[in-house]
């Protein structure tokens, strides 16, 4: 080893879902929208003065903060946004997770807060969710240097009821308590709310699933004026000008089509609620989902062996091989086609194994 690599600052990266290309496949394994965005975004997208781009972009992204907090019926000073809510959720970690006691998530969660706390040197500890993947408040009634967890949570799509997270929030006064609602507008209640009654409470969102721009990458978190203020100090200390003129411009369309989104919502929930009945006939079985995924394990297949035949079909799913997630398939609701062909095929293949 060379003496400059002890000054390394070594990480083991994020795994992204893959990103395959092709033509026919069917792509059911990174929770994206299958409906494009609102109508207005296209137009936005189309009539874009390009030579505008030799300026730099407000750093304060104010349009977007605006119509983010209008949506919301926010103070503008409520709402921080970013390159997508992992950008969001990464500044999040920088600026309020600096105890020397550990934050806690769950055992089973979004992937990313492990490598977060790894990069950012943040102490944490992972309490595990119940025998039914659903996360136990009480576990989170305990001395911490912050909470964080997705409602609904992924990969398992289970919603925590609202009293709970106000159950976490009563017993952590002295912390800051993140929940990443990526999912919720797909059928769960947001705590949104409680950021009026609870000072050390983010609300933190994307526009990736739900208003289908994951391509785009527009995340934001809404929380206490003070909360947002240490929020932009730490990014503009980072990078100050974060969103792009593109982005704004279309996260401003995306978000003032109330419509389009209702619409596309309930289409993905109404699908959902199909798929469900799908894969109990099938033999699956799964906890009740809230978001735009359903986490399910076959009583007979196992997991790897379905995840590879679906893939030589070009129908991608998700699939985490370790622990007690190995035997479940993390299956993203797509188009009403899109589901029949899934199922279609998996008629076919489990009659025939
Ligand atoms: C998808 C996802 C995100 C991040 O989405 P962005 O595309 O970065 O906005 C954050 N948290 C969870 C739980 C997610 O599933």
């Amino acid at each position: 080893m060379k003496a400059w690599e002890n000054n390394i600052r070594k990480v083991t990266p994020y795994t992204p879902g893959e990103q395959p290309n092709q033509p026919d496949m069917i792509k059911l394994n990174t929770n994206e929208n299958p409906y494009p965005p609102a109508p207005g975004v296209q137009r936005v997208l189309r009539e874009m003065n390009g030579e505008l781009l030799r300026l730099y972009p407000d750093p304060a992204a104010g349009v977007l903060v605006k119509a983010i907090a209008d949506r919301y019926h926010l103070g503008e000073d409520q709402v921080f946004v970013g390159v997508g809510s992992d950008d969001v959720l990464a500044m999040c970690f920088l600026t309020f997770f600096n105890s020397k006691k550990p934050i806690l998530f769950p055992d089973i969660t979004y992937s990313f807060y492990d490598v977060w706390a790894e990069l950012f040197r943040i102490p944490y500890e992972r309490p595990p969710l119940d025998e039914g993947f659903h996360i136990r408040k009480e576990d989170y009634f305990r001395e911490n240097g912050g909470v964080v967890f997705p409602n609904p949570n992924a990969p398992t799509g289970v919603e925590m009821p609202l009293e709970d997270i106000e159950d976490i929030l009563k017993a952590n006064p002295d912390v800051i308590v993140i929940v990443d609602e990526a999912y919720v507008d797909f059928g769960a209640c947001s705590a949104l709310p409680l950021i009026e009654k609870y000072e050390n409470l983010l609300v933190v969102q994307t526009f990736s699933k739900s208003r289908s721009l994951a391509g785009m990458r527009i995340g934001f978190a809404c929380g206490n004026p003070v909360l947002i203020k240490y929020l932009n100090d730490v990014k503009y200390s980072f990078n100050s000008y974060t969103m792009d003129r593109t982005a704004l411009a279309a996260g401003v369309e995306a978000i003032k089509d109330e419509a389009y989104f209702q619409e596309t919502c309930s289409k993905i929930m109404e699908t959902r609620e199909r798929a469900k009945g799908e894969l109990k006939k099938l033999g699956f079985s799964f906890q009740d989902s809230k978001s735009n995924f359903i986490f399910a394990e076959h009583e007979s297949c196992p997991a790897a062996e379905l995840f590879q035949a679906l893939r030589e079909q070009h129908i991608y799913v998700r699939y985490f091989p370790k622990g007690r997630t190995g035997n479940h398939l993390r299956i993203t609701i797509g188009t009403p086609r899109e589901m029949e062909a899934f199922f279609a095929f998996l008629r076919k293949y489990l009659k025939k194994n």
